[in-house]
């Protein structure tokens, strides 16, 4: 008889499941995009939905054939019994995410905050392959982070660290998201770029941008900052670049604090614009990092795109059935 674990991502737009083998074969998938102003118990109906669903397209019986379930989901949540704390957009507070599945599929579940389980993917499935210490940081609305140490995610005390968008890149700055002043997100992440790009295109000086979305910050994505910095808006092109250094600023700061072997830069934005953001990235390195920890350190580009969370999501629940 095969038998089958699930990668799960729990993601603020959608949920998507996977079903594979334990050699982390793809056999089945299924997603389904979020609602807005859904219940937290809603949430959770659509989870099982959604993993029944991948099950059902594989004909297998769950209750022989799937013997794990790994889960990517936002945080602030506690990896040992996979209890989610509190988060805002899934409406749940203390809610029991894993213990819930554990019961609803008569197996053993792992759950981790999304970041870490999509640097764990990368770590072991792409751009980290043969990594020892890897640090992920992914700018898209947040700038989400990522460390795996030893080959291990590294939790810290509160089981949530990671949190690099909210290092300080200036005390006087403004205020970020979070109730903090200046933290890297309220420079680089998405929703300020955003802002500055229509702030530029509102003066007439970023004439693609306009043509295409106008100056509604909104509607201003990874994908149209693209379009709009290739399209030769120069304007544009200086607010993402700068973005991007600062980025690297961060990732300088992480290298001298950690000294990783493998920098890997994913999320939205890079997937949009990876040459950019690896030239600014790798001069913020020449210039912050201490060349003799840099010497050691290999800036990658993420390769997994969408699939890193749920193969790193598979990839534990298989390390905690083998173990
Ligand atoms: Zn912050």
């Amino acid at each position: 008889m095969a038998k089958y674990v699930i990668g799960f991502d729990l993601g603020g737009t959608k949920m998507a499941a996977a079903l594979m083998t334990p050699k982390f074969e793809v056999k089945a998938r299924s997603r389904q995009r979020s609602k807005a102003h859904e219940s937290g118990d809603d949430i959770y109906g659509r989870i099982v939905n959604t993993i029944r669903d991948a099950v059902g397209e594989a004909k297998i019986d769950p209750k022989k054939e799937l013997v794990g379930i790994g889960v990517g989901s936002p945080g602030p949540l506690d990896p040992e019994t996979g209890t989610i704390i509190d988060c805002a957009n899934l409406n749940w507070s203390d809610f029991p995410l894993g213990k819930k599945l554990e019961k609803e599929f008569g197996c053993p579940v792992v759950v981790d905050n999304d970041v870490n389980v999509g640097t764990y993917g990368e770590f072991h499935f792409g751009a980290g392959r043969g990594s020892k210490h890897l640090v992920g940081i992914f700018p898209g609305t947040g700038i989400g982070g990522g460390l795996v140490l030893d080959g291990r995610i590294y939790h810290g005390a509160s089981g949530s660290a990671g949190e690099v968008g909210h290092m300080t890149l200036d005390p006087d700055g403004p205020n970020c998201g979070c109730g903090k002043p200046g933290c890297y997100e309220a420079y680089a992440g998405r929703n300020v770029i955003a802002a500055a790009a229509a702030t530029v295109a509102l003066r007439g000086q970023a004439p693609t941008l306009l043509k295409n979305k106008g100056s509604d910050v909104r509607t201003i994505r990874s994908g149209a900052l693209k379009r709009s910095v290739a399209g030769g808006d120069k304007e544009v092109e200086t607010v993402v670049r700068r973005a991007a250094y600062q980025i690297g600023i961060l990732g300088a700061n992480l290298i001298n604090v950690l000294s990783p072997d493998t920098l890997v830069l994913g999320g939205g934005l890079v997937e949009a614009m990876p040459d950019l953001f690896r030239d600014e990235v790798k001069r913020a390195l020449k210039t912050h990092a201490m060349p003799f920890l840099r010497k050691f350190c290999t800036l990658k580009i993420a390769e997994l795109g969408d699939d890193a969370t749920i193969m790193g999501a598979a990839k534990l629940v298989v390390e905690k059935i083998e173990a």
